[in-house]
């Protein structure tokens, strides 16, 4: 189904994430965690596309077991800054080829220095995008960052590079993450008094390791609410407990992203079916609509 089908009902939607391996040798293993995560039913799941710059073999293979063996839509990402436009439509043809029907088109990190050679056939996402959409047959999303993207030099400006994205053919955007509802709500109006309407999906992270979150909230300029930090100062070191707090103050957040309109949801569920499995059980009546 096309993801811009599923978000003009009504229904609340809930998603989740998994990431694709490296190698084959880790295929298996993940294969495994994302057919276990579409038993959930889902309202589709997200298969991310490299990272850091880089590229991933195995997306496509993926997010086609997915749809055919776990019976679940899937939303393939694809990056475009390492990659040479016969790449791309390299891609855009195996995605066909497998009947996925939704990309995410991001441009990817800019590589460190010696990681991966940067190509110079795409500068930004809105150039994928287009490409994408005269192509043709896909639904297409974009990223969008609540808190601004961390090469924008203001808000306002990396707003106006997301309505570029959404003239471009962008039909919904997924969040990064975010720990406090309330910018996000900020975010949503700034968006609607540029004219921006596509629907937005709020992108969750349930934390389960603070240490990693700490680095991954610096990179990203993401802020960590006070309450969630005296969270992590408290249960950080006990594995366990940071798992069940991390999944409470997740929980909390999307319940109230729900109460407040915002209707669909996206979990970083980061290949743990048994953190997709908590989250899902604990919205089980709220989500029934
Ligand atoms: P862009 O939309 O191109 O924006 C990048 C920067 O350029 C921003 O500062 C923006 O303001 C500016 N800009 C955009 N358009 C223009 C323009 N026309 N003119 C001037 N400036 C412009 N990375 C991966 O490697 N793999 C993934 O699977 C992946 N999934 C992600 C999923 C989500 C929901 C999010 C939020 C991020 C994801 N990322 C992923 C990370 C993403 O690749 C990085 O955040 C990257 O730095 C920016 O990608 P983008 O598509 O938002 O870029």
């Amino acid at each position: 189904m096309k993801l811009s089908k599923l978000f003009s009902q009504e229904k609340p939607t809930l998603s989740f994430e998994v990431f694709p391996p490296k190698t084959s040798d880790f295929f298996q293993s993940v294969e495994q965690a994302a057919l276990e995560i579409a038993s959930l039913s889902p309202d589709y799941m997200s298969v991310t596309y490299g990272a850091g710059g880089g590229r991933s073999r195995f997306t496509v293979d993926i997010a086609k077991e997915i749809e055919r063996v776990g019976n679940t839509t899937a939303l393939a990402h694809l990056t475009c800054v390492t990659s040479t436009k016969e790449d791309v439509r390299e891609k855009l043809l195996e995605l066909r080829e497998a009947g996925i029907e939704n990309i995410l088109a991001l441009r990817g990190d800019i590589p460190k220095e010696g990681d991966y050679p940067l190509r110079k056939d795409y500068r930004y996402a809105c150039e994928l995008i287009r490409e994408i959409r005269e192509f043709g047959d896909f639904c297409i999303g974009g990223a969008c960052y609540p808190e601004g993207h961390t090469e924008a030099k203001s808000l306002e400006e990396d707003i106006a590079n997301i309505g570029i994205k959404v003239e471009a053919g962008c039909e919904f955007l997924t969040t990064q993450m975010f720990f406090n509802n309330d910018i996000l709500y900020d975010y949503i109006d700034k968006l609607h008094k540029k004219g921006i309407f596509v629907p937005v999906v709020a992108g969750i992270m349930p934390i389960t390791n603070a240490r990693q979150i700490y680095r991954s909230c610096e990179l990203s300029g993401t802020v960590l609410p006070k309450r969630f930090i005296k969270i992590a100062e408290r249960y950080g070191d006990n594995p366990a407990a940071m798992k069940q707090a991390g999944i409470a103050y997740a929980t909390e957040q999307i319940i109230d992203l729900y109460a407040n309109g915002v209707k669909n949801v996206h979990v970083y569920s980061m290949n743990k079916p048994d953190v997709a499995r908590i989250i899902k059980n604990n919205l089980s009546e709220i989500i029934r609509g």
